[in-house]
């Protein structure tokens, strides 16, 4: 079976290569013409890794990535609300990776190429159009001016071209830019001094002021240094249309330092990492609502262009991981390609949508909110504040949600797709 996948990210390069491993006839077209490692700080959870680990990566991955060891909430003031082992520190086969998304998208890159084959994968081809009939689908791909430059047909379709997604686009004309509830995030990378044992992931606040922070390169932690990547948000406005989502948007300093200028905790001086950044960038926090199908015959959506939603829980590139391996699965257990499909919409868009949906209602945040609600000066004993059952619930509830509880994962291991080599 021949598929085509348009978009070489994070989600278009792990289904490749689930779809190769798996036998399938895949190529990848991708819009930019040179991929630059792009981005900053990104979690891969576990369950994701695991799919990555099947693919040969993870020696690669922990080569650059900080092996996240726990998962700490606090308020404001940094008082722990709650902290979470992560991947094996958690007991889990597999680890959690806070990585550079450049990085990421580099070894993903690198993989694919020596998986596939170079010229399976091709830049500078942006898809323009496409057509299906009773047996395959025809697409044609332009250049950055525009021109078609190639035309490819498969068996299947994949739109893994992100979250301005021209395949989603097709399909769903009048639905417009991403949502926006008004939360403008500012993310940076500062080097500093490693906090919390070097391999704590942050979050500390409340959904309309919060600072997120981890470490994500191994290097720098073996020369007893930190690159922190961090994340604020603030509720800047009452959403409507966002500003133009550009992930390479520079930041100002002055548009939200002051706010976050006595967030000093002991264990960690915010303003401090902020000030010494050497990338700053401007991002609004935006989703789309879940759509009721992304299935059309041989064509299929996958990763940010089916579900983009907030970073709340560290969600995005899992979920797009999980994707590759859920279609290939489908796939695999056979039938015509429509049927495929329309499986693994089955399997991954109702999960996704509400991942989506709980997100808006801040998902895992609304521990912070509770917190900040009830003791906004801060707390001398937790449980008057937030009874450990009502804490319990939230986080049960969200790790089900997310498929991040150990059942879960440990049930999907046992059907993988992508078993190690
Ligand atoms: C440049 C960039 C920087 C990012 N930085 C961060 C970050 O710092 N932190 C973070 O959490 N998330 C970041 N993201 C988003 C994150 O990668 C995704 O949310 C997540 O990994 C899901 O992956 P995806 O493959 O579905 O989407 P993406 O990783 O966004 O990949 C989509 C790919 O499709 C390509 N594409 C777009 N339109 C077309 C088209 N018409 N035809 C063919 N190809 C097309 C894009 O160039 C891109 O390579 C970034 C995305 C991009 C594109």
């Amino acid at each position: 079976m021949k598929i085509i996948i348009a978009g070489a990210g994070i989600g278009g390069l792990t289904a490749a290569m689930c779809l190769h491993r798996a036998g399938f006839d895949v190529r990848v077209f991708e819009a930019v013409g040179e991929m630059r490692p792009l981005g900053v700080g990104i979690n891969i959870q576990a369950g994701a890794v695991r799919i990555l680990a099947g693919l040969g990566l993870e020696p690669a991955l922990a080569a650059t990535a900080i092996e996240t060891r726990e998962l700490r909430f606090a308020n404001r003031h940094g008082q722990t609300i709650w902290a979470d082992p992560r991947g094996r520190h958690a007991g889990l086969p597999w680890p959690q990776f806070s990585i550079h998304r450049g990085e990421l998208q580099m070894i993903l890159l690198d993989a694919a190429r020596a998986m596939l084959g170079t010229d399976r994968i091709r830049f500078g081809r942006r898809i323009a159009d496409f057509t299906q009939d009773q047996a395959k689908v025809t697409a044609r791909f332009a250049d950055r001016d525009g021109h078609i430059v190639e035309e490819a047909s498969g068996n299947i379709l994949i739109g893994a071209d992100g979250i301005h997604s021209a395949v989603r686009a097709r399909f769903h004309p009048g639905e417009g830019p991403p949502k926006w509830q008004g939360i403008l995030m500012w993310r940076g990378v500062t080097v500093g001094k490693p906090y919390l044992g070097g391999a704590t992931m942050v979050q500390a606040g409340h959904h309309t002021q919060k600072f997120v922070c981890y470490p994500i390169s191994r290097s720098h932690a073996e020369r007893g240094e930190a690159l922190i990547n961090w994340i604020c948000d603030l509720h800047m406005g009452d959403g409507g249309l966002p500003p133009r989502e550009d992930w390479n948007k520079a930041g100002k300093l002055e548009d939200f330092l002051p706010r976050f200028a006595d967030w000093s905790f002991g264990w960690l001086d915010v303003p401090e990492v902020i000030r010494k950044a050497h990338t700053i960038l401007e991002f609004p926090m935006v989703d789309r609502d879940p759509l009721p199908r992304w299935s059309h015959g041989r064509i299929t959506l996958l990763g940010d262009a089916a579900h983009p939603m907030y970073p709340i829980g560290s969600n995005g590139a899992s979920q797009a991981i999980l994707d590759g391996e859920a279609i290939t699965q489908e796939l695999l257990a056979g039938g015509d390609p429509e049927t495929a499909l329309r499986r693994y919409e089955e399997r991954r868009l109702p999960a996704t949508a509400r991942i989506v949906e709980s997100n808006r209602r801040r998902g895992i945040d609304t521990m912070l909110d509770i917190v900040e609600q009830r003791a906004p000066q801060g707390f001398t004993d937790l449980e008057s504040v937030l009874p450990s059952d009502e804490l319990e619930r939230i986080v049960g509830d969200y790790k089900k949600l997310v498929a991040q509880d150990r059942e879960t994962l440990l049930q999907m291991a046992s059907q993988s797709a992508v078993s190690p080599t």
